[in-house]
């Protein structure tokens, strides 16, 4: 098989790894791509950690990866503030990786009066936080929220994600937040500007079909599924229909996603 995309927009937890697991041909698949000169950046929903943290994760495994490589939900929340409305005030909801991202768009932070409240997972979240947040929100700033997911898989078992704890907030004030993180395009469009291509000339690769697969359908990628992690052969067909989009090419193994990507060239 061959393909035409120049560029590849890679998902981490349940493609590239599992936790602390290297997925099998995981660290083959980025070094064939830097043998081949083909673009890539490391897309993840997750915005407690900085860039410089999830590369540090990555090469931890023996998986190449540069903090300039990596773009996360919470970078790209701070890019869309701070272009979108560039002399607001903020209050954040999370952790280092939102705040430090927060920090490095030049965003003013503000405890009393923000303009945006932009939210992701928070693992110290209290009922003080929600108080907070439903004050803020209820009297008229704008949310954010870095990425939708409800639950994460962990060593211990699942967790509740940024989109748990939105729920709450969501339930306090009955407002909508505007979604940055997969399956929203804003992260995509925040990784396609920086590889500098067209929507068309560029593929998602992940294993969520309601996240990553959704989100190249809805910024205009073309789109991998590879079933090394959420996505099996069995429940495909179930997530297509539940999900309402369908991958372009899936690939049973990172082997097969590196032949399909990397053989033509
Ligand atoms: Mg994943």
């Amino acid at each position: 098989m061959s393909v035409s995309w120049k560029a590849y927009l890679i998902d981490l937890d349940g493609t590239l790894y599992h936790g602390t697991r290297i997925i099998p041909g995981a660290d083959q698949l980025i070094n064939g791509l830097l043998e081949k000169h083909i673009p890539f950046l490391f897309v993840t929903n997750n915005s407690s950690r900085t860039p410089a943290a999830v590369a540090a994760h990555l090469q931890g495994m023996g998986i190449p990866a540069k903090e300039d490589e990596v773009c996360t939900s919470a970078v790209a929340a701070a890019e869309y503030i701070a272009t979108r409305m560039p002399d607001s005030r903020i209050a954040p909801i999370g952790e280092a990786g939102l705040i430090e991202a927060l920090q490095e768009a030049g965003l003013t932070m503000d405890f009393e009066q923000p303009d945006v409240v932009v939210q992701g997972i928070d693992r110290n979240f209290t009922y003080e936080t929600l108080t907070r947040a439903a004050r803020w929100i209820g009297a008229g700033s704008r949310y954010v929220l870095t990425n939708p997911d409800l639950l994460l898989p962990s060593q211990e078992g699942l967790m509740p994600g940024a989109g748990t704890l939105s729920a709450a907030i969501q339930a306090a004030t009955g407002v909508k937040p505007v979604v940055i993180g997969k399956p929203s395009e804003h992260l995509m469009n925040y990784a396609i500007a920086r590889l500098g291509l067209k929507h068309e000339e560029v593929a998602v690769i992940g294993d969520n079909m309601q996240t990553d697969i959704a989100a190249g359908v809805n910024a205009g990628c073309g789109t991998i599924l590879a079933l090394t992690g959420v996505t099996t052969q069995d429940n495909l067909p179930d997530f297509v229909r539940t999900s309402g989009v369908k991958p372009d090419i899936v690939c049973s193994s990172l082997q097969e996603v590196q032949n399909v990507i990397c053989g033509h060239k």
